[in-house]
């Protein structure tokens, strides 16, 4: 198949998934197996020598994935943290310096701070929104421009290309955290990232049921760094893990497409309630990132924060009332999720300069039906 020819629906079906050769088998066999004959000593039959190298199932998730963000190689690993450690671990060494999001995602700063900090790397935080504020963040020894956006939980823009531009005039290379928007969404890579990563445990895999995590490299050269940096280091995804995410995969167009209407209803509905004080997605005009969003994505997807009149008690509430939207942490899935990110996703970072406000209310909007969502809000609402 020639892939760049074909469109984002064709190659979550297509790419990487021929039938299986042996059975005609139309969707890729879950190779549940660590290792394999060979026809004599070296002869590998089909390029298989033992799953933490390769694994057909997973080869099949890692052609798809580079194929949706336009890379020239996709890899799996057991969770986007895994993916994550093993992209920094493979450019940065003791003495390397990072920039990153100044409301990173928790889990990616603790282990900026926690874990890398410890094996010398340096890091600042940066609002990533302010491109002069980045220009003086960066350093000789920076290695990695850190990226997200849209930001979790107060959906800020970052302009990619300009972040591209910035790294590079700096021999830095422009990481881009895609798990918010989906490859369908945005593609970092056309925009000048050198490497995208995701957490494939929200909208990739889409269905809660499975931790997974990605990198995507634009370059043959740092993509086989991290290919031996994956097999090296071992945290791999499984192969049923790579299925069910691939299974997630093929119906990520039309997911994504279902969450951006159902958000847009959403934030109409929040944006007129006398309860609500502030509407926070990047399609609203008002939003400060708009224009940006508005050019690097092809739609604002399903991530929603609101803030509540009444303060935190009011946020809470908001939150213990809801019924379909389910109280809980995470997001991407198809059903929809509530949660008060200052006691919840974001309750360690009280009293850092990632602290959210105490009235805020995130919703991870699912793809139930339109009405029921607004039905369920309105009555949290109270
Ligand atoms: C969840 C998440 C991660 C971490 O991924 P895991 O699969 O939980 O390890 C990284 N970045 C973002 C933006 C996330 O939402």
């Amino acid at each position: 198949m020639t892939e760049s020819a074909h469109g984002f629906e064709t190659l979550a079906i297509h790419a990487g998934q021929e039938p299986d050769p042996s059975t005609g088998a139309v969707v890729p066999p879950i190779y549940q197996v660590s290792t394999y004959k060979q026809d004599g000593v070296g002869g590998l039959r089909g390029g298989y020598e033992y799953s933490r190298s390769a694994n057909p199932t997973r080869t099949a998730l890692e052609e798809c994935l580079a194929a949706l963000e336009g890379g020239v190689r996709g890899l799996a690993f057991a969770s986007g943290l895994a993916a994550e450690d093993t992209l920094l671990r493979t450019v940065c060494r003791p003495g390397s310096h990072i920039v990153i999001p100044d409301d990173a995602y928790g889990g990616t700063y603790r282990l900026f701070a926690k874990v890398l900090a410890g094996w010398g790397v340096d890091f600042t935080p940066a609002p990533l929104g302010d491109l002069d504020a980045v220009r003086a963040a960066l350093r000789p020894e920076t290695r990695v421009l850190w990226c997200e956006t849209p930001t979790n939980p107060l959906l800020g823009i970052a302009d990619i290309a300009g972040l591209a531009a910035l790294a590079h005039e700096n021999g830095a290379l422009l990481a881009v955290d895609n798990t918010f928007a989906s490859p369908y969404l945005q593609q970092p890579l056309a925009l000048g990232a050198d490497v995208v990563i995701h957490s494939t445990t929200k909208y990739v895999g889409g269905h809660s049921d499975v931790i997974g995590g990605a990198l995507v490299a634009r370059h043959s050269g740092l993509a086989d760094e991290l290919a031996f940096h994956q097999n090296a280091m071992g945290s791999v995804a499984g192969p049923f893990d790579s299925w069910l995410t691939l299974r997630g995969i093929r119906t990520l167009g039309i997911r994504m497409d279902r969450h951006s209407d159902n958000a847009e209803r959403i934030v109409a509905a929040l944006t007129s309630h006398p309860k609500v004080t502030e509407v926070l997605y990047p399609g609203l005009p008002e939003h400060p990132g708009h224009e940006i969003a508005a050019k690097q994505m092809r739609r604002f997807g399903g991530m929603v924060s609101f803030r509540v009149a009444g303060g935190e008690q009011a946020a809470v509430d908001v939150c213990n009332r809801a019924k379909l939207f389910i109280l809980g942490e995470s997001l991407g899935g198809v059903e929809s999720l509530i949660e008060h990110p200052g006691r919840m996703t974001h309750a360690s970072a009280a009293g850092s300069p990632l602290e959210v406000p105490a009235d805020l209310v995130r919703l991870s909007v699912g793809i139930e039906t339109a009405d029921d969502l607004l039905a369920d809000l309105l009555h949290a609402l109270g």
